[in-house]
């Protein structure tokens, strides 16, 4: 009898998860597995903030899939997705096309610019590694260059962060660390260098509990980081924003760095599939898999999944990724196997923790509030913790973090 072909397309948090676990749970006569990724290495989205800001080496974010992955059980296949057809269970790929019995999309997310003018064109997003590389170096270089020209232009040493998100609030903190540094090596005045976070909600990292909110505002304004809240950016330009606060205060905001961190949607093959979703994100069933399409499931960034407490999606996640890769991973198993009964995906929520550079950090776990020293050590756990999942105790050895007390 022919063995069914599963394949996974992507190999971050998500896709990764489901490929190593299932590479556990079924024999090699059961099924082929195939994993299909851009890249042949995996990062740590979580981590790109790091790269970015130039506080950790790209390549500690990062690392090659096949040392993961059991090569035997599961064949990987280097290459981009550009469209799938469900109708013929075929993929469209840039060096050719794979068909399959059963599919898991798990190519996670891509910046949204919420259709502001001149953003796409003028703003770095931190996507990935490629573009983590580019805005460290960016920025070093304009570090480099202020000092090299007659007319210095201080916008060059201005860097404007789009959103008090998460994203946003990490990076301002692996910045503010980041900055002095610089300044020393490009022998630049400290207090020339603008950081300004531009965020259009009326607070800082919604969604957190106030006492923390106000630990981490104080926290990065002591380290020279200028908010600027309810202010929305209007436009992206050569060299800076157009910022508004209500309808009236507009200004331009001059600024050679300009990084949006502001919004997420899920990878635009999902649409260019014809996959129907709400900004990239298919609302999957509770088995997560495609509602009328049996034989796909969607994880992490590329899903959505309703929080029925409050009735409003789940935020993307690493964790939730995590967690929905190990329980796709069991109904893949149980398919293959013939069961027709699958597992119902509830997301277990261990606590959110925001990093505000090496040494400080803000979150909860186990519904406690954790702050600075101790919420930095939990971090890098919770790092290591990721590592650990995919990879086992080498993959923790390897990447981990361990300057930790
Ligand atoms: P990803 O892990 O992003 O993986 C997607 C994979 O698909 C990548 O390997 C990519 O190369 C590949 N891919 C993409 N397009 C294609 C294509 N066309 N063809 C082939 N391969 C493709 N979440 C937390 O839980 N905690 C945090 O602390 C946290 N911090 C974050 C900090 C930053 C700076 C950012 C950007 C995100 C953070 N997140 C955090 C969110 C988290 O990183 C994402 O929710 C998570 O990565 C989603 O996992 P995923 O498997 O869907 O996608």
């Amino acid at each position: 009898m022919r063995k069914p072909k599963i394949v996974i397309l992507g190999a971050g948090y998500g896709g990764l998860m489901t490929a190593t676990r299932l590479q556990k749970q079924i024999g090699v006569n059961e099924a082929d597995i195939i994993l299909v990724n851009k890249n042949d290495y995996h990062y740590e989205t979580t981590w790109l903030h790091e790269a970015s800001a130039g506080t950790l080496h790209h390549d500690r974010v990062r690392y090659d899939i096949r040392e993961v992955i059991d090569t035997h059980k599961v064949e990987f296949v280097q290459a981009s997705v550009e469209e799938i057809k469900t109708e013929e269970n075929t993929v469209i790929l840039d060096n050719g096309e794979i068909s399959y019995d059963y599919l898991v999309i798990a190519l996670g997310a891509e910046a949204e610019t919420f259709g502001i003018k001149g953003l796409k064109e003028h703003a770095f997003t931190i996507v990935n590694v490629n573009a983590a590389r580019q805005i460290r170096e960016h920025i070093e270089y304009q570090f480099a260059t202020y000092n090299t020209e007659k007319e210095k232009k201080d916008e060059r040493l201005s860097i404007v962060v789009g959103g008090a998100g998460f994203t946003g609030i990490e990076f301002l903190g692996e910045l503010a660390n980041r900055i002095p540094e610089l300044c020393k090596e490009y022998d630049v005045d400290y207090h020339k260098v603008k950081l300004i976070c531009v965020e259009a909600a009326p607070t800082v990292l919604p969604g957190f509990d106030p006492e923390l909110v106000n630990y981490a505002v104080s926290y990065l304004e002591k380290k020279g980081v200028e908010f600027r809240i309810g202010t929305a950016i209007k436009e992206g330009i050569p060299g800076g924003i157009i910022v508004a606060k209500g309808e009236e205060e507009v200004e331009e905001i001059k600024a050679e760095t300009v990084v949006w961190a502001a919004g997420v949607r899920g990878n635009s093959v999902i649409e260019n599939s014809g996959l129907e979703a709400m900004r990239g994100r298919v609302k999957v069933a509770h088995d997560l898999r495609v509602p009328g399409k049996d034989n796909v499931f969607i994880v992490g960034d590329c899903s959505l999944v309703i929080n029925e407490e409050i009735n409003r999606p789940y935020p993307p996640t690493a964790q939730i990724a995590m967690q929905q890769g190990e329980v796709c991973a069991r109904n893949l198993a149980a398919l293959v196997r013939g069961k027709t009964e699958l597992e119902t995906f509830e997301f277990h929520n261990k606590g959110t923790v925001c990093s505000l550079g090496e040494d400080e950090a803000i979150g909860t776990a186990f519904g406690k509030k954790v702050i600075g020293g101790k919420a930095a050590l939990l971090k890098k756990v919770i790092d290591n913790r990721s590592l650990f999942m995919i990879g086992g105790p080498s993959l923790v050895f390897k990447k981990g973090k361990f300057n930790i007390f």
